[in-house]
């Protein structure tokens, strides 16, 4: 039966589901067909199979010989659907009927998708494509922004320019939500000053299906049009009301479909206002009183708190919660101090703001941090919300980030673990002994295919570097030089992030003549490659980027410090592959968990970071490099100061020596045995299985029994 279909249906079949994203035999297989075309689309195979129509399709596919690759596939895709022996199943029955609501502002899943700016969003499409993996009853809900997060461009000067592109919802693979009403699902919020409308589109994630909210309709002003257009793209007043359509009108969406979730994660504060719209409901339905519904929603909500830094919780003046939250309080049946209360810290204090953190705090009985450094941290940072507890035991614990295995990990890695690990280790990946194995593979092929990753990164980084000088007419003799960028035998170091000060990108530059001395030393040379995006307004990340890329255009980093614009899901994914060090120097505590570091342990790629984050608990002397020692000063300039000098120190004397001690096969043994450290002792923990696994256990199966254990605090 599967036989009569054909080719472009298969295809357009698979691909209406992201689960061909982290299938590396579909990406080669859309590779084939076009490179070109499939390159200069962000890898979107809606957009590849509109240019190649059934026939085309057929044809192009008879001569590469890609029948059996593509009905295996296909074939494969079906298992995985209608397979339900998982840990799910045995696990996680409890949500079967009513599952997990997970809400974020933010979804990376894929770079043809760029609803993501970071970090955040990187995490929430791991979690997906995790609880897809493990069969955990689980939907997403989020915003659909239209034109997306920036591109990012350097102009002649290095200064960052934006720019957004419209994406089509019939580009893209989702398709419009129904309700009960087999009708497309428009869902209303109102607030003092109009009606806010939302279209729900949903997409496919594996087993899991993912709603966004979509204001792109004409029943809105011109303005709220434009409400969803762009990730963190907007002023407070844009900023509350988009999240009043992710909270409130999320909630919404929900119900008309006909899904009751027995649970609500709010993946960090944007979301805080889903509760009360619970509550509402609760009051309505069952003839609760405001108290009763808050306890009982509260039982049933779980929160994630992201950073430590202060400007990255939401603050909303009393204005902007009235004009938005008053008609939602109005039916609570809340007067305006009764519901500012529940966004402050002291609900009589009239000069605090309403914080959507507070707010989350407030309407949940399971809370985490994202590392176990990070939920010390949270503890003493919200300790005032339990005023009558000690710091230890503020009911705040901590579930560490973990990376999708399949997204991040390099094909030629896979094989190497298909030879040497377990053969179903792919969905066992959150299990120790699975990993054991990796101590089997031997140096030489371990090397061979690490050294091949970075080959195909460098060609990489020339092809782009050539794009980036033609778009600013560079000349033709600049061009050229292109080709001696990188030497594949020299040290490479990788550092991409968002230029948030407290990453501090450009701290290996504190003394440019030591760096250029570090870099060109003839014996042991070192490279680097940065990336990352400032946020569009923030003038001074973009000057600290200006700095970084002045230095790679001329003198004595040029062509072995290199900088690669647009840093987005495909950059990163080169890079996280391809480079021997990934650098992390952070102004500890505020990295709460970072991710990046985690997707090159699977590759082979060693860490060199501040004991800050998930690092903090992942070193143990032996499976990377640690910068400094794990401790924070009160004064900035000094902890800076301290920072710089270990990690030149570091890279000195361990990094460098180590990477360039060969023996007589000229294999540097250390190292290698530090890869294979790295990857057994981090491998199984730094997963996103694994943190699903920790989710359901302590928060989803308690929390949707209305249990009210806690997470472990440490
Ligand atoms: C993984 C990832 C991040 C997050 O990395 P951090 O180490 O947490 O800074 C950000 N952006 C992209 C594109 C990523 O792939």
């Amino acid at each position: 039966m599967l036989e009569q279909k054909t080719l472009h249906e298969k295809l357009t079949e698979l691909t209406s589901n992201l689960w061909w994203s982290w299938q590396p035999g579909l990406n080669e297989i859309f590779r084939a067909i076009d490179q070109p075309l499939w390159s200069g689309n962000a890898h979107n195979p809606v957009i590849l199979l509109e240019a190649y129509p059934p026939e085309k399709l057929e044809a192009r596919a008879r001569e590469l010989g890609l029948h059996s690759r593509i009905n295996y596939a296909y074939r494969r895709w079906h298992e995985y659907m209608s397979s339900h022996d998982t840990w799910g199943a045995t696990r996680a029955g409890i949500l079967n009927h009513h599952p997990v609501a997970y809400f974020s502002a933010e979804f990376g899943m894929h770079e043809s998708m760029p609803i993501y700016s970071g970090g955040l969003g990187i995490l929430s499409g791991d979690h997906l494509k995790s609880a897809s993996d493990l069969d955990i009853p689980l939907v997403g809900v989020g915003l659909l922004y239209g034109e997306g997060y920036f591109s990012q461009h350097l102009d002649a000067n290095g200064w960052q320019q934006e720019s957004y592109k419209t994406m089509h919802p019939d580009k893209l693979p989702v398709k419009a939500a129904v309700g009960k009403d087999c009708q497309p699902v428009v869902i209303s919020v109102e607030t003092r000053t109009g009606k806010i409308y939302a279209r729900v589109w949903e997409v496919n994630v594996g087993r899991v299906r993912l709603f966004l909210l979509d204001t792109n309709i004409p029943n809105n002003t011109d303005e709220d049009r434009r409400l969803t257009a762009r990730l963190y793209g907007g002023d407070t007043r844009i900023r509350i009301r988009q999240e009043i359509m992710l909270g409130i009108g999320g909630a919404r969406a929900l119900a008309a479909i006909g899904i009751q979730p027995s649970v609500i994660h709010m993946n960090e504060g944007h979301s805080a206002f889903a509760p009360l719209e619970i509550i509402r409901e609760r009051i309505q339905e069952d003839g609760l009183s405001f108290d009763a519904a808050l306890r009982e929603t509260a039982a049933s909500c779980c929160f994630t708190t992201h950073t430590p830094v202060e400007a990255g919780h939401d603050r909303f003046d009393a204005g902007l919660i009235n004009e938005h939250v008053g008609p939602l309080g109005d039916q609570l049946g809340l007067s305006h101090d009764a519901l500012m209360g529940l966004g402050r810290v002291n609900p009589q204090n009239p000069s605090e703001s309403f914080c959507m953190t507070v707010l989350a705090f407030k309407l949940s009985r399971k809370a985490n941090a994202v590392s176990s450094l990070h939920g010390v941290v949270s503890r003493r940072m919200w300790s005032s919300l339990w005023p009558w507890q000690s710091e230890e035991e503020i009911p705040i614990g901590h579930i560490t980030n973990g990376v999708h295995v399949p997204t991040w990990l390099a094909t030629q890695m896979r094989v190497l673990y298909d030879r040497v690990l377990p053969v179903d280790w792919h969905i066992h990946t959150g299990e120790p002994g699975v990993w054991a194995g990796f101590e089997k593979a031997t140096s030489g092929e371990l090397w061979e295919t690490h050294q091949s990753l970075k080959n195909q990164l460098i060609g990489f980084t020339r092809r782009r570097l050539e794009t980036q000088l033609r778009r600013n007419n560079a000349s033709e003799e600049q061009i050229a030089e292109v080709a001696n960028v990188l030497d594949p035998r020299a040290l490479l170091i990788g550092f991409a992030r968002r230029f948030a000060p407290y990453k501090r990108t450009d701290l290996i530059m504190r003394e440019f003549e030591l760096l250029a001395q570090i870099v060109n030393d003839s014996d042991r040379p070192v490279q680097f490659i940065f990336a990352g995006k400032s946020h569009p307004r923030d003038d001074n990340g973009k000057a600290i980027l200006q700095r970084v890329w002045r230095a790679t255009q001329e003198g004595p980093l040029k062509g072995k410090v290199i900088f690669l614009e647009d840093y987005d899901i495909n950059l990163a994914r080169h890079l996280v592959q391809g480079v021997d060090v990934w650098l992390n120097n952070p102004r500890r505590p505020l990295e709460a968990s970072g991710t990046s570091g985690q997707k090159v342990v699977l590759n082979g790629v060693l860490n060199l970071s501040i004991l800050d984050g998930w690092w903090a608990e992942a070193y143990d002397g032996h499976n990377g490099f640690a910068i400094g020692t794990g401790r924070s000063h009160v004064n900035d300039a000094i902890q800076d100061e301290r920072d710089w000098r270990s990690l030149i120190d570091v890279l000195r004397n361990q990094v460098i020596p180590m990477y360039y001690e060969r023996d007589a096969d000229d294999l540097p043994q250390q190292w290698i045995r530090r890869i294979k450290r790295s990857v057994r002792t981090l491998g199984w923990r730094f997963n996103s299985d694994r943190m699903v696994m920790d989710y359901v256990n302590q928060c989803y199966v308690p929390a949707a029994g209305g249990l009210s254990s806690q997470i472990p605090v440490l």
